[in-house]
């Protein structure tokens, strides 16, 4: 890799690779294995994660809107997609474009039995998420006969798959709670594929379930943040590869006079003289405003400087006191040996908001193809 010249998202897809075949490890040959590719596949770039997972042989794909699931379409991927949290507004194109809702309550059940009817479509595959404690989407038990019989009334449909979501996978002070929320999934699938008369492929791990909780991998799992290289859990963390490295290089270089201010409100005060880099990157990157104030910390030529004063729409500003930089240096926001999580951490945050927070401005660079 050539210098940067500009702040880039480095997209690794060696790392991405090495993520898919270790989360493998932990899976029985059979198990299928869903790539959740939904919020621009983490931060990553969607097209670029979904065609390696492609090539690499993953079963399916999850996103969580319909206008993510086209992108996808339109890019050229032809595995199965399921949409995680589609809306009525968007169940013709859902079908135009050959993907999967996830169907989560009476309403929306009516609603996209209703298009496919119109439509004249024949077993179009859906897939029904059950609520076992999360609370968010989804069938309550209580909802298996109307589900059952509404789907035996029609030909329009056939259930894919039946699923639910863990509320706290990544807590093992939670164990118990996992526990019944998969003893009741279990439970619930084999009442609703008793009625259906079939037998619908089940899932409820994400990543942190996979690696918590493998015994309960049913037919698939679903991994997003397992891929892109953090794991909830330092254990797991030292056997994933990070994907993304955020760098960026330094614009300017100031020397700064005892009692002077830096940045907007003069949030930073000088009691001393200070050397303070000017970095092209802000919170319309994505580095919100929680990191300023010396919060967050990014790593120049080895070394740790803290970010100083609030964080402007386009720059922010560290201290390199006593660190040897000079102006074009290369900066490390996040990557390997930068955990995004702790960056996140320092924010009062987790790895997932960091990265999805990337925005559309930064340049993404792929390594590894
Ligand atoms: C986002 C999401 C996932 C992926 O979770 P990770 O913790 O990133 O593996 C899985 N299932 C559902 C329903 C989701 O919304």
């Amino acid at each position: 890799m050539d210098k940067i010249g500009e702040t880039t998202l480095l997209i690794d897809l060696a790392a991405l690779e090495h993520n898919y075949r270790f989360l493998k490890t932990k899976l029985a040959a059979q198990t299928k294995f869903l790539a959740v590719v939904k919020a621009f596949a983490y931060g990553n770039d969607m097209v670029v994660i979904a065609k390696k997972m492609q090539a690499l042989g993953t079963d399916y794909f999850a996103v969580a809107y319909v206008k993510e699931g086209i992108l996808l379409r339109e890019a050229g991927i032809t595995a199965p997609i399921l949409i995680l949290h589609p809306q009525p507004v968007n169940f013709s194109e859902t079908i135009e474009h050959c993907l999967e809702p996830s169907l989560y309550s009476p309403k929306i059940l009516h609603s996209f039995l209703k298009v496919a009817e119109e439509k004249n479509q024949t077993d179009y595959p859906v897939h029904i998420k059950f609520n076992t404690g999360l609370n968010r989407l989804g069938f309550l038990k209580n909802d298996i006969d109307f589900i059952a019989d509404k789907l035996k009334n029609t030909k329009a449909l056939k259930v894919a798959s039946i699923f639910s979501h863990l509320a706290a996978s990544e807590d093992l002070s939670e164990k118990a709670f996992s526990q019944k929320q998969i003893a009741g999934f279990n439970n619930i699938s084999n009442k609703l594929k008793q009625k259906l008369g079939y037998s619908p492929f089940r899932h409820i791990l994400n990543t942190s379930g996979i690696l918590n909780y493998p015994e309960a991998q049913f037919e698939m799992v679903r991994s997003g943040i397992g891929l892109y290289g953090y794991g909830n859990d330092k254990i797991f963390e030292e056997q994933l590869k990070p994907v993304a490295s955020l760098k960026t290089i330094i614009s300017q270089i100031h020397e700064i006079a005892p009692n002077e201010s830096v940045g907007y409100n003069r949030a930073f005060t000088s009691k001393n003289y200070r050397r303070t880099a000017t970095l092209p990157l802000g919170h319309a990157d994505g580095i919100g405003r929680q990191y300023g104030n010396k919060r967050g910390h990014v790593n120049i030529n080895g070394k740790s400087a803290p970010i100083i004063g609030n964080v402007c729409m386009d720059m922010i500003m560290i201290d390199v006191t006593g660190i040897d930089c000079e102006e074009g240096d290369e900066v490390l926001i996040f990557g390997p040996n930068k955990s995004a999580e702790d960056f996140a951490a320092s924010a009062n945050t987790i790895s997932y908001e960091i990265l999805t927070a990337i925005s559309p401005r930064v340049k993404r660079v792929v390594t590894n193809l």
